[in-house]
């Protein structure tokens, strides 16, 4: 048989594969994520490939759940939630950022988007699309920041720079700026004094 025989015998069996999802009448669609000869590694490793993914998927929902902001798990990710806009008190513009950063345990994102002014006004729990208790969330990972920079596991720099950006409100600033202090840092109107 010729290569091109063999290229339209190939192509009449894929056509008529019946256990594959049916796309359009009489054409089956074959998915490389269900069909193992269709991808172009080996079996094996589309295989290690697949457990990998299946893993990964596995730890974006076991870690927030395991660290205790099991409502993170339920983020889209839509971003729907910047329509609270100028409705947040904090001017706090992307929610979903420290959604993520709660889900991740991300200390430097929670900060730079300005978690630590959240005020848990509830404003934004209104426009999430999960009916996710947003406040709540930020609440409880503000807490958590604080506890974890005590312990040394946020970089100074990361918190002299959230003092000097104004990026720290009232229920933390109290708790964050001993600590400050205490690791030599200066005094936020140094230069004036
Ligand atoms: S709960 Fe926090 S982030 Fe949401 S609107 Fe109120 S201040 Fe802004
Ligand atoms: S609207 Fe809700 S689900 Fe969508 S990104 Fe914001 S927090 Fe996540």
């Amino acid at each position: 048989m010729s290569d091109l025989d063999k290229q339209k015998q190939m192509a009449r069996e894929r056509r008529e594969d019946q256990d594959k999802p049916n796309f359009i009448p009489a054409i089956y669609r074959y998915q490389p994520f269900t069909n193992l000869d269709d991808r172009m590694t080996t079996t094996s490793l589309n295989r290690v490939i697949m457990v990998g993914i299946g893993a990964a998927l596995a730890l974006d929902v076991f870690k927030p759940v395991w660290n205790g902001f099991y409502e993170a798990a339920y983020c889209y990710e839509c971003r729907a939630c910047y329509a609270t806009q100028e409705k947040c008190p904090a001017s706090i513009t992307y929610q979903a950022e420290l959604v993520i950063a709660c889900r991740t345990l991300d200390y430097r994102r929670f900060i730079d988007n300005k978690g630590l002014l959240c005020f848990r006004c509830g404003n934004c729990n209104g426009v999430c699309v999960q009916h996710l208790d947003l406040a709540y969330m930020f609440g409880k990972m503000g807490i958590k920041v604080v506890e974890e920079m005590k312990k040394g596991k946020i970089p100074f720099s990361i918190v002299e720079a959230a003092l000097h950006n104004g990026r720290i409100g009232r229920p933390y600033i109290d708790d964050i700026y001993e600590w400050y202090r205490s690791k030599g840092g200066k005094r936020l109107d140094a230069k004036t004094a």
